[in-house]
């Protein structure tokens, strides 16, 4: 160990590597950090933090709507691209510079540079001078992917990009329908922009419960976002100052803004892998074990760049459990299952667990008790809107397996379903649970009558 310059080597300053350098410091290693970009990575700078406050801006908009109900003239609102940007971008320079302020208070160097693996103990900076290290953690994250090229892909902007549009777009035409493309689709609509989502397969947001797929594309629509599927955009023509979008139908879409959110990948190009003998699995992220070693045994990976569950919590547990494994003496496997996540669409989605068809495919039995309902707010603004929950039971432990739920406040309740359901908890235990009223998460504990049951079709 005498002739290494740091005990671990973090490439990528992003949630993952920025927990791990951390934690390993304070355990008394002596750590160093390559970021190329800003601190803070992709959910601060690029990701969750922004586009958690455009959601919030984009909000107003129905807000302003809704309140006339209520007795409120709001005079005509006015809304300013601009300044949103700018206090958005005060924000996150808020929030860089108390990455690095964490860092250099835990004794961890932070070093502005791409950094390129030489051999499994020795990384290359951009200056060409080399670091010696015990371990290294490549924690560098995903880049957005644009799928197949096609003509006049350069026009269309990533998520990446929507958060510096130097002009509000009035009409943004998105192809993509995961999480980033209906998040935007939600933006840009409440900002005020005409919208249509465009996507190549039969619903939005694949991998979710069917219901919640279905009970969205219905919302969205509800809200003026043209939802096009089984589509894709074929070419992007400049046209003037705007673009014609050319769709797969033979249609052509007039917009200021085209964008892509079709998918992400992970960052393991160009930094030394194949070289070193790192092996990247099947899912394109670097592979890795149960304690995110990779195949050379003093490399680790954490993080969007594996691909398992990319989202910042699990990116920042498995770099907290990497420092406490290889520095802390406690080693640590990440549990990957019953992980809770959202959608900040408008409504918001928010899930844990199973949803019907996975639990259909792996229980003996599943029960399914399911409501649609018109939430209380919407009485009074007159808002055609309906709230989802469902939940989804093991039949025969009568354990919830799954809670999903689209509508306002769906992400804090999948939050604290989530300890339940992590706990094990019975259909029994949520029925014992007195309802808090009037609320919309009472639903949740009120919901007595099955609505379907099915049983495992045996294996052919
Ligand atoms: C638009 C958008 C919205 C999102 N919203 C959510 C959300 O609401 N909730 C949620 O949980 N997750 C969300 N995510 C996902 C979340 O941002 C990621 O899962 C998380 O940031 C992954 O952390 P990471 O440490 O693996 O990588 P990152 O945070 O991406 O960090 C990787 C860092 O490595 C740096 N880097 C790359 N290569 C090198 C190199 N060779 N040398 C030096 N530095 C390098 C990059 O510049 C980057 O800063 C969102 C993502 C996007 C794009």
């Amino acid at each position: 160990m005498a002739d290494h310059d740091v005990d671990l080597f973090v490439i990528g300053g992003g949630s993952g590597g920025v927990r791990a350098a951390r934690i390993a410091a304070e355990y008394g290693a002596r750590v160093m950090v390559a970021e190329e970009y800003r601190l803070g990575g992709t959910c601060v700078i690029r990701g969750c933090v922004p586009k958690k406050l455009l959601v919030y801006a984009s909000r107003f908009h129905g807000e302003f709507e809704d309140a006339a109900g209520f007795g409120w003239t709001v005079p005509q609102a006015a809304f300013d691209w601009s300044t949103l940007i700018a206090n958005k971008d005060r924000e996150i320079a808020r929030l860089e510079a108390a990455y690095g302020a964490t860092l250099s208070k835990a004794g961890v160097e932070v070093v502005k540079s791409r950094a390129v693996i030489a051999d499994p103990h020795t990384i290359q900076l951009a200056n060409g001078e080399r670091v010696r290290a015990g371990d290294i953690l490549i924690s560098t994250g995903g880049t957005p992917s644009y799928g197949k090229p096609i003509p006049g892909i350069e026009h269309a902007i990533s998520s990446n990009e929507a958060f510096h549009l130097p002009e509000f777009p009035c009409r943004v035409v998105i192809q993509g329908g995961g999480y980033i493309a209906v998040e935007f689709a939600g933006i840009f609509a409440g900002l005020g922009a005409q919208v249509t989502l465009i996507y190549r397969s039969e619903n939005i947001l694949r991998g979710f419960d069917d219901d919640v797929r279905q009970h969205l594309h219905v919302e969205l629509e509800a809200r003026g976002i043209r939802v096009v599927c089984n589509r894709t955009i074929t070419a992007i023509e400049q046209a003037g100052a705007h673009y014609s979008v050319h769709v797969s139908d033979g249609n052509h879409l007039p917009a200021d803004q085209v964008m892509f959110a079709t998918g992400r990948v992970p960052n393991v190009t160009r930094i030394g892998l194949k070289e070193t003998g790192v092996e990247i699995a099947k899912n394109g992220g670097i592979a890795v074990d149960d304690y995110s070693r990779t195949a050379v045994a003093n490399i680790y990976a954490v993080g969007d760049v594996t691909n398992r569950i990319n989202l910042t919590p699990v990116a920042i547990r498995e770099g907290h459990a990497f420092a406490d494994t290889v520095f802390g003496g406690k080693p640590t496997k990440v549990d990957h299952t019953n992980v809770a996540t959202a959608v900040f669409s408008e409504p918001e989605v928010g899930v844990v667990g199973l949803t019907e068809t996975e639990a259909r495919a792996r229980l003996a039995q599943t029960d399914i008790y399911k409501v649609m309902f018109r939430p209380m707010k919407a009485t009074l603004s007159g808002r055609a809107t309906s709230v989802l929950m469902k939940l989804v039971v093991d039949g025969l432990s009568d354990r919830v397996v799954g809670c999903h739920v689209v509508g306002e406040g769906a992400a804090e309740m999948a939050q604290l379903a989530a300890v339940a359901v992590k706990m094990g908890a019975t259909k029994a235990d949520f029925d014992a649970t007195v309802a808090l009223h009037p609320t919309t998460a009472e639903e949740l504990v009120t919901m007595r009558k099955k609505t379907a049951s099915y049983a495992r079709e045996a294996a052919e």
